[in-house]
């Protein structure tokens, strides 16, 4: 038998006796026993067509002999019962079934996704989650349902925006920040020419001819969207190097390094570890992910990094935060496929990189040649994220 994490919504006629006829319905299927049940929670409908009527969600725990693509049949089958209508996307139902977590398969189909990959950031989802269900663990970020939980109600609410395209995760970041009125972090573009230069032999031809203006070296400039409540911080040109030191790091690996544990340090600080340091309520949404770039940076430069460097390098490692919400985006079929192998690609899936920083993450669709309208759309999709975490 399979633990199973089923999600229950409905906003349109009797919610609550809809709710009650679905766990009915679950629990008279062969194959399925009820485990528990949370209490119903109202919320407010996002992301779907406007003038929705609130929603009330729950979540059932089970255990089943079905398969997961049974399951769903079946699921589907107790929707269309309560007499689902499937017009627009996330608009109004009578009764909504999601798989959330089967056990601790991954399941990444046409019909299916397993986790429900929605199911880290909602509120809706997590705290009935937490009710009946909080020792499950997410089989892709590896904490429980109650450690999910926790985090979405007490992390600083930071997103990271991180991709293998730093130019486009920097449009995307600025985007995000002006839908959600969050303060935008962007990394400096020295720090992204450096570790664009130090690639490996024969690379660096073909990386600089794709990627060249994104890493363009000029006017370190921290952006930040105006009329919206800052952090306290240092202004950006007093982290600024000078032009002698840009040059030693652009030409010798070892000065490299220093320059790179400074700025990662610096960009760290900006990122408050707990709540004594929240100098503001609002967003943060930076163009970098500090996981990243120090699995990209050990991979460039470890081999020239002293012991004094590699304590530094510890300590930056200590400061990091997981963000509340960690946007990522990778190639289509349209975008040379990434080697797996290669850390400045986005490591996500490595251990090395996941076992810092981690949690809940959005993917979206994107690569390294999306228009505007793409981003715009992938954009709304962050926006909605953050509502849903309310
Ligand atoms: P969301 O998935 O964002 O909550 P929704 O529940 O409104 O949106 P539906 O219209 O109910 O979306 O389902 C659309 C499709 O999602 C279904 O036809 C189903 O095949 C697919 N799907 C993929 N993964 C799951 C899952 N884990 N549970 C349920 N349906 C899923
Ligand atoms: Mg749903
Ligand atoms: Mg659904």
């Amino acid at each position: 038998m399979a633990h199973v994490l089923i999600g229950l919504g409905s906003n349109v006629g009797c919610r609550e006796e809809n709710l009650h006829r679905g766990v009915e319905l679950l629990c008279g299927t062969p194959g399925i026993r009820l485990e528990g049940v949370s209490a119903w929670l109202a919320t407010r409908a996002v992301g779907g067509p406007a003038g929705q009527a609130d929603f009330l969600n729950g979540v059932a725990l089970l255990q089943t002999l079905l398969a997961p693509e049974a399951l769903l049949d079946r699921l589907q089958e107790i929707e269309n019962q309560l007499g689902r209508v499937r017009q627009e996307r996330w608009g109004p139902r009578t009764l909504d079934l999601d798989i959330l977590l089967y056990d601790e398969w991954v399941i990444e189909t046409e019909r299916l996704r397993i986790p429900h990959p929605a199911m880290t950031w909602r509120r809706f989802v997590l705290e009935p989650a937490a009710q009946v269900a909080g020792w499950m663990v997410h089989p892709e970020i590896g904490w429980t349902v109650q450690e999910l939980f926790h985090h979405l109600r007490d992390a600083f609410p930071y997103a990271a925006v991180a991709s293998p395209w730093p130019g486009v995760n920097t449009r995307l970041a600025r985007l995000i920040a002006e839908r959600i009125g969050a303060e935008l972090l962007c990394a400096p573009p020295l720090v992204k020419a450096i570790l664009g230069v130090f690639r490996p032999d024969g690379e660096e031809a073909a990386f600089a001819e794709r990627w060249g203006d994104d890493f363009a070296c000029g006017g370190e400039t921290q952006e930040r969207t105006s009329s919206i409540p800052r952090l306290s911080r240092r202004p950006s040109d007093a982290l600024g190097l000078d032009g002698l030191e840009r040059d030693a790091a652009l030409g010798d690996p070892t000065q490299a390094v220093g320059v790179i544990l400074k700025w990662l340090w610096r960009l760290s600080e900006q990122i408050p570890c707990d709540r004594s340091q929240w100098t503001s309520d609002g967003w943060v949404v930076s163009d970098f992910w500090l996981p990243q770039w120090l699995t990209w940076a050990e991979a460039r430069l470890g081999p020239v990094v002293t012991k004094e460097d590699r304590k530094r390098w510890e300590t930056v490692c200590q400061r990091i935060v997981s963000p509340k919400l960690l946007v990522y985006f990778d190639a289509d079929a349209s975008v040379p496929a990434p080697k797996t192998d290669e850390p400045f690609l986005f490591p996500l899936g490595k251990e090395r990189c996941c076992s810092v920083g981690k949690g809940p993450r959005i993917r979206l669709r994107l690569d390294g040649d999306a228009g505007l309208a793409e981003l715009a759309q992938a954009a709304t999709e962050v926006q909605i994220a953050v509502q849903g975490m309310d």
